[in-house]
């Protein structure tokens, strides 16, 4: 798509990749009540320029230069046009065509599935919950001028678009480009003239920036007079009886890109052996990518005030919802990400970091029930991947854990809780895991421990199947799955008295011998079950099997082919169960029975009958005889 001429190197003109296109075509047409965020986004480019650029000085001083780092906003209400300036790291034409023409951040990227999947109406919202970055200055402009030059270059690019499919890339005299860095200029669209009115513009950048490490001056004309909006100063060096609860907020949304108010701010400073500032949010919603495999963690690494990564792992993978930085004292400033991250300081303030966190959702968690409940409804999924992943603090992991059970109706319930409520002879905690709680509830292999009283954890978060099943304890109890192994209940009298365990009838032996020669091929064994009161029959995994739901999460993620077959327990003392086996052996009905048991059971699980046709036959036949 060049296009030369003989002269002057042309305006190369390239195709934006489709999902730009499509991104951009949501921008131009947007009807968008806050449009204000677009200037967020570019002042957090320009600042993050500007921290890069800090960044690679250290490793190349010839970079440094006398100019401290600073934005500067022009604005320019004769031609309809707002600037965006930054002396930071600037851009080569290559890092234009990969950060201005392709969706490269994870978060962009997130905002495009959600917004394939949104209803209509649905987008602008979305545009405001995500921020799209760099694009959404076409919320505000017709067309946008990119002008940069890399540090340490001595060529300068500038780039074009009216956002409409197209965008062109050109080489332009150094005299025309800034000496360093990025010049953003916004030709502003006929409906956002306000964008050139300096108190507006003035409180946009106070609302939505006035805590970005960079200074921000704003001419309200080209030849007018500098005015410093902000400083630069960094709030988390500010003592914390200084800061007010809005300056937090403010800053947690422009440095972590959440638009909630924190549920939870920790600003403190670690003093002794290493010594670091950490200002850190739980945030009260869940952010968009909290599920993305490849994302870490969003902790903003700094050294003396100086931004050195977002990538290295401050926190465990399980605090990834935790947004905010840590400023070390004590890491040198010329270390390699590698180096960092691998480095026993950055260790030492991981732990420290951590263990803080946590111990400050454990004071939550005491002193406002509420609150704890909404956080652990948001991020409970979440920090519970550390019961298995982080085996040193897997008893504050559980302390902190809260659950579902049979007993506690909507409340959650802590295992303190469940412990205090355990019946006499009670050995073990019990779950049942499943995708569904109301069902998980009802489902027959729960009905001996309601019969007893006992008190089950219902876990449906995929990750429960996981550290409930890899064999550990809480304060010496044992989690036990309800669907695994022999239940064990004969020494817990159920509530009512009647003990359960009516002896069976002596057909019942015969009757699951019957059986299992009926559907032995299914099933790994029949027998007898003392957890079933009302249903006739229910799977269970044997005692050495893998639990059946964790089973079924890994098959459904094609891990391991489904192995071991579960077990079948019958209810001897359910009245289908004793008139079926009152039948004589050759009765067509009896097997037919025996089948249906098993069917009944697969179908309690969630799954279909084994064998459809073989099922509806059976069912036609019985139903025919009933009719008579
Ligand atoms: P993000 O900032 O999350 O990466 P954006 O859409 O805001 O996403 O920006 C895309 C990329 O464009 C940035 O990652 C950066 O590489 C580049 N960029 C944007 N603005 C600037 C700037 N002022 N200086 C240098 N690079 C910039
Ligand atoms: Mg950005």
């Amino acid at each position: 798509m060049t296009e030369t001429t003989l002269d002057a190197p042309a305006p190369e003109t390239r195709v934006f990749e489709a999902d730009v296109a499509r991104l951009l075509h949501l921008m131009v047409h947007a009807v968008y009540s806050d449009r204000d965020v677009f200037l967020r986004e570019l002042i957090a480019n320009a600042a993050d320029a500007c921290e890069k650029l800090r960044y690679e000085t250290h490793a190349n001083p010839s970079l440094a230069s006398d100019d401290l780092p600073r934005i500067t906003i022009t604005l320019d209400a004769d031609q309809r046009r707002l600037t965006v300036a930054d002396n930071g790291i600037g851009m080569t034409e290559a890092d234009m065509i990969e950060a201005l023409g392709t969706i490269a951040r994870s978060g962009t990227r997130a905002f495009m599935d959600k917004l394939a999947a949104a209803k209509d109406g649905e987008s602008p919202q979305l545009i405001g919950q995500f921020g799209v970055g760099f694009y959404s200055a076409f919320m505000v402009a017709d067309s946008v001028d990119v002008t940069s030059r890399r540090a340490g270059t001595d060529q300068a690019h500038r780039w074009s678009s009216d956002g409409l499919g197209t965008y062109s890339i050109a080489p332009v005299a150094l005299d025309e480009a800034p000496a360093q860095g990025t010049r953003v200029v916004l030709h502003l669209k006929e409906d956002a003239t306000q964008y050139t009115e300096r108190f507006a513009v003035e409180r946009i950048i106070r609302a939505q920036s006035g805590h970005v490490p960079v200074p921000i001056t704003l001419f309200d004309k080209p030849d007018g007079e500098a005015g410093e909006v902000t400083d630069g100063s960094a709030l988390w060096t500010r003592a914390k009886a200084d800061i007010t609860p809005e300056e937090y907020t403010d800053f947690y949304r422009s440095a972590a890109g959440q638009f909630d108010v924190p549920a939870l701010t920790l600003h403190y400073r670690a003093e002794g052996k290493h010594e670091y500032t950490v200002l850190a949010f739980v945030p009260e919603s869940r952010p968009f990518d909290l599920f993305d495999p490849d994302r870490s963690g969003r902790m903003k690494l700094y050294v003396r005030r100086v931004f050195i990564t977002d990538e290295a792992e401050v926190l465990p993978r399980y605090l990834r919802f935790v947004r905010g930085l840590v400023d070390s004292a004590d890491l040198p400033l010329n270390m390699s990400r590698e180096m960092i991250q691998q480095s026993p300081l950055l260790a030492a303030i991981t732990k420290g970091v951590t263990n803080r966190v946590l111990s400050e959702l454990d004071k939550l968690s005491q002193s406002d029930a509420d609150k704890y409940a909404a956080f652990w409804d948001t991020f409970g999924a979440v920090l519970k991947e550390g019961i298995y992943e982080d085996y040193g603090r897997r008893e504050t992991l559980l302390g902190l854990a809260r659950f579902r059970t049979t007993s506690g109706g909507d409340s959650w319930r802590s295992l303190e809780d469940y412990v205090a409520g355990m019946r006499d002879n009670q050995t073990a905690i019990y779950y049942a895991t499943g995708p569904d709680r109301e069902r998980l509830a009802s489902s027959p292999q729960i009905e001996g421990f309601f019969a007893r009283g006992l008190e089950v954890l219902l876990l449906t978060d995929p990750v429960d199947s996981f550290w409930a099943a890899s064999g550990i304890d809480y304060e010496g109890k044992p989690f036990k799955s309800v669907t695994q192994g022999l239940a064990d209940l004969g020494l817990i009298p159920t509530l009512d008295g009647t003990e359960g365990m009516a002896p069976a009838a002596p057909e019942a032996d015969a009757f699951i011998a019957f059986v299992r020669q009926c559907v032995g091929d299914a099933v790994s064994d029949v027998r007898a079950s003392d957890r079933l009161t009302t249903s006739a029959a229910c799977l269970v995994a044997s005692e050495s099997g893998m639990d059946r739901q964790l089973e079924r999460l890994l098959a459904a993620s094609g891990q391991t082919p489904r192995g071991a077959k579960p077990v079948l327990e019958l209810n001897p003392r359910h009245d289908l169960v004793t008139r079926l086996a009152a039948l004589p052996d050759d009765a067509a009905l009896k097997a037919d029975g025996a089948h249906l048991l098993l069917d009944e059971a697969r179908i309690a699980d969630g799954e279909l009958p084994e064998d459809i046709r073989a099922f509806a036959d059976r069912l036609g036949r019985v139903l025919t005889k009933a009719l008579g």
